[in-house]
């Protein structure tokens, strides 16, 4: 088998969502986002493991992502979309019994028309321009959502990563104008907001990355590992050359790993000159540039012929890749290749 493996530790992610629920109040719920196929990983076993762990309410971020879940968590939990209540969604939303966060006075309206009576929620502008209702917008729906079941009135922050970003103030007030008064549970902050303190709780939570072990939660345990196999094993003499373009030559004798892995896995090409995968605990640098499917990687210095080498590990986390690939570890994680295989282990 020539596929990476993928070892994602459900014991990780749990522990990772009850540290950020025990980061709020009691009273305040912990949901779990678990779109874009929970953040690269899997959306049916992630969610299976959240559930047991005690999560009532996932949000995903378009319906088609929804029927999955509740294939797997059954009528149990719910289910909500951030992208509202779509044009053609709304069999879905009434069959898979979803929860859309209604976003402009056009899905609110397409939403009371097609399905009056089933439960939505609101998600406001705070300030971040992209989903939501403006305050303008929210005046003129206020009396109307009032007369309706709203389950959640929620607001995404912009700048939560960086705690002393005065956006996260601004958000906050502006988030206290609009939902003052009225009477529906509120939810301001996803992982970042979590751990700006309890004033940016309200009712209830929102962690995406923090559960898969990225940055901003420092305190996370890492869940995710990549073992790529190597496929074959070669002796260079000084003033050969490794993969497309000769980019690299060998100064000395040198024996390449070729491993089975590349772009088209999430593996982008400009993580290769600065970036190493590791045999156990010991650095073997990418030679030459990173190909579709292959990695061609330097052991001249090891004592073995290694079978697998490590991309994510102990030694090389997500957000270290990111930072060599000059991202965050969001984009690491959600491009991490559906051909992978693979497997979730727990205790
Ligand atoms: C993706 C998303 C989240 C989760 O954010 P993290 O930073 O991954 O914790 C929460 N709320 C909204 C609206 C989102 O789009």
């Amino acid at each position: 088998m020539a596929t990476g493996q993928l070892t994602i530790d459900l014991d990780a992610l749990i522990a990772n969502w009850r540290a950020l629920n025990a980061l709020s109040d009691d009273r305040v719920e912990t949901a779990a986002v678990i779109k874009a196929n929970g953040y690269g990983l899997g959306t049916a076993q992630v969610a299976r493991a959240l559930a047991r762990a005690g999560v009532r309410r996932f949000f995903v971020a378009v319906a088609e992502e929804a029927a999955q879940v509740r294939e797997v968590l059954g009528s149990a939990v719910e289910i909500n979309l951030f992208s509202g209540h779509m044009r053609g969604d709304t069999d879905m939303i009434h069959d898979l019994d979803l929860v859309p966060m209604i976003n402009s006075i056009d899905q609110m309206l397409r939403h009371v028309e097609a399905l009056p009576g089933h439960r939505f929620g609101v998600q406001l502008d705070t300030g971040m321009n992209r989903l939501g209702m403006e305050p303008s917008e929210w005046d003129a729906l206020r009396p109307i959502a009032m007369e309706q079941e709203v389950t959640l009135l929620m607001s995404h922050l912009a700048c939560a990563d960086e705690p002393d970003h005065p956006m996260n103030r601004e958000q906050l007030q502006v988030f206290h104008d609009m939902t003052g008064g009225f009477d529906a549970p509120r939810s301001l902050s996803a992982t970042g907001g979590i751990l700006l303190g309890p004033e940016y709780h309200f009712d209830l939570t929102r962690p995406g990355i923090g559960l898969y072990g990225g940055r901003p939660f420092e305190a996370a345990q890492p869940v995710v590992r990549l073992d790529l196999p190597v496929i074959q094993i070669r002796d260079l003499d000084p003033g050969e050359t490794v993969g497309y373009g000769n980019t690299w030559e060998a100064e000395e004798p040198s024996r390449i790993a070729t491993v089975s892995g590349g772009y088209a896995d999430g593996i982008q090409r400009i993580l290769a000159p600065r970036t190493s995968l590791y045999a156990d605990d010991v650095p073997c640098p990418v030679r030459g540039r990173i190909s579709m499917d292959l990695i061609g990687v330097d052991i001249s210095h090891l004592r073995h012929d290694p079978e697998v080498l490590t991309l994510i590990g102990p030694d090389q986390g997500v957000d270290d890749l990111a930072d060599n690939a000059g991202t965050i570890g969001y984009e690491i994680l959600t491009a991490l290749s559906p051909r992978y295989s693979r497997r979730f282990s727990q205790g």
